[in-house]
C-alpha cells in the first residue's frame, strides 16, 4: 500500500491573490530538502501538499521529518492511499493501518467527502472503518468521541482515498524566500542564530556576516560559526557565510579612542561594514541577535547610536525577548548546545573595564573623528571571505 505524506498550509491559505506565488515557493524548498531521500511527486490540492513517493526505495521517514521543519507548513501526517472503493479501504484499513494505530487504547473516525458523488455519505463511512477496525483488534480498543486518544481520518478526494491516524504540528510561518533577504550579524553566541531563524521563520532569505579578530580569536572559533551556521541550514535551506577580519579597527580603537566608547564604536564600525555587505548582496535588512539590556552595548541609548549608521532596517526579533526564553528556542533548533562551546567572540576582545551604558552621540562622533573611517572600513572589507554551508544536524 502505497505511503503519502500530507502537509497542511499554515497561513499561505490566508494569501488571496498572492496564494500561488507562496505555494510555489513552497514546493520549490520541500523539492530541496527532500532530494536525498528519493524521488518524490509534490503537488497541491485543497490547502494540503501532497508528498508523494515515486519508488519503492524513497526514505519516507526522513522526508516526513524534513517536510515538517519547513516553513510554511503547519500540520502533517503520515496517510495511506487506497482506491476510492469502500471495500478497499476496509481492508486497508484492516491490515496496512493498524500499525499507524499500535500505541492507542480508544480512538474515533472522521470522514470527510470532498468527492460527493462516493456512494457513501460521512457518517455511513465512520460507522464501517470504526468497526473495521474493531474488528480487527479483537476488542484492544474502544471508540471514545469525546477524547479520543487518535482521531483517524478518512478523506475521499478527487483521484483516491487517504486513511490517516492523528496529526502532528509542523514548524508554521512562511516559505523560504518569500519576504526578501536579511543579512544576519551570526556571532558564536547563543542569540544570533536564534534571531536568524525567526526571520528565516517568517520567510525571510538569510545571508550571514561573521566578524572575526584573528589571531585575538582563534580558527576554531571560526569553526563554530560555521557549525552554528550549518545547523541553521538545516531550517533555512544553504546560507552563505561571509566573514571580515576586525583585527586591525580592533588595535587601532584600542590604541587610539577613550577606552570606554572602544565597544560601541566597534560595533558602529561592524555596522558600516553589513551596509557594505547588504549592498553588495542585495540584502534588504540586517538582523542582530540583540535583546534590550542584555549587555551595556544594548541599552536604548547604546542601540540607539548603533542604529544611526545603518541606511536600512535593522530588525532586531529578540528584542523583549528574557534570555531563558531565547535558550528555550536554542535548544528546539539544536544550536544551544554549539553556542556554548568556550571560544572567545571578536566582542570580547580588548573589552572595556566600563563601557558606557548611555553613550552621546556627539561624544562618539568626536572620538571617533580622531580616525580615518573610511580606509579603515575599506580595508577590513577587503578581508571578505566567503563560505557557503549547507545543513548539518
Ligand atoms: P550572541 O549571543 O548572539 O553572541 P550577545 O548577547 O553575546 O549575542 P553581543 O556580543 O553584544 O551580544 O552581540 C549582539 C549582536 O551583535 C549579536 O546577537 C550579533 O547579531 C552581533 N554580533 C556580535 N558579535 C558578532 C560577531 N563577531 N560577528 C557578527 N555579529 C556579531
Ligand atoms: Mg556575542
Amino acid at each position: 500500500m502505497k505511503k503519502i505524506i500530507l502537509c497542511k498550509f499554515g497561513e499561505i491559505a490566508l494569501k488571496g491573490a498572492n496564494r500561488a506565488h507562496f505555494e510555489k515557493l513552497l514546493k520549490v524548498e520541500l523539492k530541496k530538502r527532500l532530494r536525498n531521500y528519493g524521488r518524490f511527486k509534490i503537488y497541491s490540492a485543497q490547502s494540503t501538499v501532497y508528498i508523494e513517493p515515486l519508488s519503492e526505495d524513497c526514505d519516507m521517514d526522513s522526508a516526513y521529518r524534513a517536510a515538517k521543519n519547513t516553513f510554511g507548513i503547519s500540520a502533517i501526517q503520515m496517510a495511506l492511499e487506497v482506491p476510492k472503493d469502500m471495500e478497499q479501504i476496509i481492508a486497508a484499513v484492516r491490515t496496512d493501518f493498524m500499525p499507524y494505530i499500535a500505541e492507542c487504547k480508544t480512538f474515533k473516525v472522521e470522514a470527510k467527502r470532498s468527492d460527493k458523488k462516493f456512494p457513501y455519505k460521512s457518517p455511513e463511512i465512520c460507522k464501517l472503518i470504526g468497526g473495521a477496525i474493531l474488528d480487527a483488534c479483537h476488542g484492544k480498543r474502544k471508540v471514545d468521541v469525546h477524547s479520543p486518544e487518535v482521531c483517524v481520518r478518512v478523506e475521499i478526494r478527487d483521484f483516491a482515498a487517504y486513511i490517516c491516524a492523528g496529526q502532528e504540528r509542523a514548524v508554521g510561518g512562511m516559505p523560504q524566500g518569500s519576504n526578501g533577504k536579511g543579512l544576519l550579524l551570526l556571532s558564536g553566541g547563543i542569540d544570533s542564530p536564534v534571531a536568524g531563524y525567526q526571520m528565516a521563520k517568517r520567510g525571510v532569505k538569510i545571508e550571514a556576516l561573521h566578524f572575526e579578530s584573528f589571531p585575538y580569536t582563534s580558527e576554531r572559533a571560526k569553526e563554530k560559526v560555521l557549525d552554528l551556521a550549518k545547523k541553521l541550514a538545516c531550517r533555512t535551506g544553504d546560507i552563505n557565510v561571509h566573514i571580515i577580519s576586525l583585527t586591525h579597527i580592533q588595535e587601532v580603537l584600542r590604541d587610539t579612542i577613550e577606552e570606554d566608547y572602544f565597544t560601541l564604536i566597534l560595533r558602529r564600525f561592524m555596522m558600516r561594514l553589513a551596509m557594505k555587505v547588504a549592498k553588495q548582496y542585495y540584502c534588504d535588512a540586517v538582523i542582530t541577535g540583540e535583546s534590550i539590556g542584555q549587555v551595556a552595548s544594548q541599552t536604548m541609548q547604546a542601540l540607539v547610536v548603533t542604529d544611526i549608521i545603518s541606511e536600512i532596517p535593522v530588525f532586531r526579533p529578540l528584542i523583549g525577548n528574557d534570555k531563558e526564553d531565547i535558550i528555550k528556542i536554542a535548544r528546539e533548533i539544536d544550536t544551544f548546545e554549539t553556542s556554548v562551546l568556550p571560544y572567545e567572540d571578536c566582542c570580547t576582545v580588548f573589552t572595556p573595564r566600563h563601557p558606557k551604558t548611555r553613550p552621546e552621540l556627539a561624544k562618539v562622533e568626536a572620538e571617533e573623528s580622531k580616525l580615518d573611517i573610511e580606509s579603515l572600513t575599506e580595508e577590513a572589507f577587503a578581508t571578505l571571505e566567503t563560505v557557503t554551508v549547507t545543513g548539518e544536524e
